[in-house]
């Protein structure tokens, strides 16, 4: 029987800029993704029917969970993948600004690619991905990349020099959708420079990454939900100058470049916010190991 266990890594965004409302009604955007190794555990193993077990009571525990999304949209594709039984341990916060669904879905087409031998390109994944989401394609590959369009054209970066994060997700969630029609993208004026950020990396230069880092969502987020600025502020005064909303958040993030600096900051955060997560960025060895045969 064909089982197979695959590491799902959240992402955050180093820089999201969002350059203007299309006619489609979508935004056009500029993100400079990178994986994390805050990650989910997804267990794949043949069965009698599709079924899905999970831990977590704030996704879907039916086939409008993502993860079971792509297991269909792979037995359409490909009649030889079989029923499957998805285990999902759940460590990525949902609705988060962390692409925890999109990393499920692709981390589930990376397994049964591998389990059946289909021999997909990265191409190809990222592909059949952009029909379930626009994370997606980023989730396939990685673990430093500029997605723009819809955040469905993947271009990879020069992976990101070691970075040490930490992490506050609110209790609460925020509506993506939200966050966009509240943005009035022709009016914002302070719009991050993708391009520093692009030739940091290149540069390899981990504090000017960090320099870089910027979120044109940040202000339209802050007004519907003045909780997560007052998240954000809480944070700088904790020690960090480097703080930054994911995605249209509400998690927020402080960024290192030095990893003792950042467990001290770390403790000291803990104390205020006991959910508050450690993370790093994830380098190519961790990408390649992600999917194992059993
Ligand atoms: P993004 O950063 O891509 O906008 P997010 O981190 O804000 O995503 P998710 O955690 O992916 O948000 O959750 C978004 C919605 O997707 C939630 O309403 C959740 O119920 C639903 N969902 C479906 N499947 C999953 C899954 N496997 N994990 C998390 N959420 C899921």
């Amino acid at each position: 029987m064909k089982q197979a266990k695959i590491t799902a890594y959240a992402k955050i965004n180093l820089v999201l800029d969002v350059l203007r409302k299309r006619e489609d009604g979508f935004h056009e955007v500029a993100m400079v993704m990178q994986a994390i190794d805050l990650a989910d555990t997804i267990h794949l193993k043949e069965a009698q029917r599709n079924w899905l077990h999970t831990d977590n009571r704030h996704i879907p525990p039916n086939m409008n969970n993502l993860a079971m999304k792509a297991v269909v949209l792979m037995q359409e594709r490909f009649p030889q993948v079989k029923p499957l039984e998805v285990t999902l341990e759940k460590r990525i916060p949902v609705a988060a600004g962390l692409a925890g669904g999109s990393t499920d879905c692709a981390a589930v087409m990376l397994g049964i690619d591998k389990m059946y031998n289909l021999g997909l390109s990265l191409g190809e994944l990222e592909a059949l991905g952009a029909e379930l989401g626009s994370d997606i394609p980023f989730c396939m590959g990685g673990p430093t990349a500029l997605a723009t369009g819809r955040g469905e054209h993947i271009e990879a970066l020069p992976h990101c020099p070691a970075l040490y994060l930490v992490l506050v997700k609110p209790s609460f969630g925020v509506s993506t959708p939200k966050v966009y029609g509240n943005l009035r993208v022709d009016e914002r004026k302070n719009h991050p420079d993708v391009q520093a950020c692009i030739d940091a990396l290149h540069e390899q230069d981990a504090v000017k990454v960090i320099d870089s880092m910027g979120n044109l969502l940040e202000q339209s987020t802050f007004e519907l939900q003045p909780e997560v600025k007052a998240l954000k502020d809480d944070m700088i005064s904790a020690g960090c100058s480097h703080v930054l909303m994911s995605g249209s958040g509400p998690t927020v993030f402080a960024a290192f470049a030095d990893e003792a600096q950042a467990q001290a900051y770390y403790q000291n955060i803990k104390n205020k916010y006991p959910g508050a997560i450690f993370a790093r960025t994830v380098n190519q060895n961790m990408l390649e190991e992600r999917v194992a045969l059993l």
